[in-house]
């Protein structure tokens, strides 16, 4: 079993509230919301941080940000906005090291985040 938890949430062996998945992209709610739409998008591919981002995975970047236009239209969050974000290391918060990218609308959100 996968000591990874998003890596389990991709799997099935741990629970999550799945909104989407493709062979190379899965995307759940995430489990503390900071705004009315808050999901996270993840790569099937196990990847630590952005830094740990190959050449090779410029394709799935981009179909991280297919998966994020679809589902911001899906939620009702792309006529008013909507922020994506991915934290990459301790300063910037990341407390889960397997690379996710929040998609975060239904209010308005401030700048720059805190
Ligand atoms: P970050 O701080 O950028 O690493 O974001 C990690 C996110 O994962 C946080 O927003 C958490 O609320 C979220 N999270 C942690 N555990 C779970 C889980 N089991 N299911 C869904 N989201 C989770
Ligand atoms: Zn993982």
């Amino acid at each position: 079993m996968s000591e990874c938890l998003f890596c389990g949430i991709v799997e099935g062996t741990i629970n999550g509230a799945v909104v989407y998945r493709d062979e190379s992209v899965v995307a759940f709610k995430d489990i503390n919301p900071r705004a009315p739409v808050h999901i996270l998008i993840v790569p099937v591919k196990h990847i630590s941080t952005l830094l740990d981002l190959a050449e090779e995975d410029q394709k799935l970047v981009g179909e991280i940000y297919s998966v994020a236009n679809r589902l911001a239209k899906e939620q009702g969050i792309a006529k008013d906005g909507f922020r994506v974000v991915a934290n990459c290391g301790a300063a910037a918060g990341q407390t889960v090291f397997h690379i996710h990218f929040h998609l975060l609308g239904g209010r308005s959100l401030s700048w720059p985040p805190g």
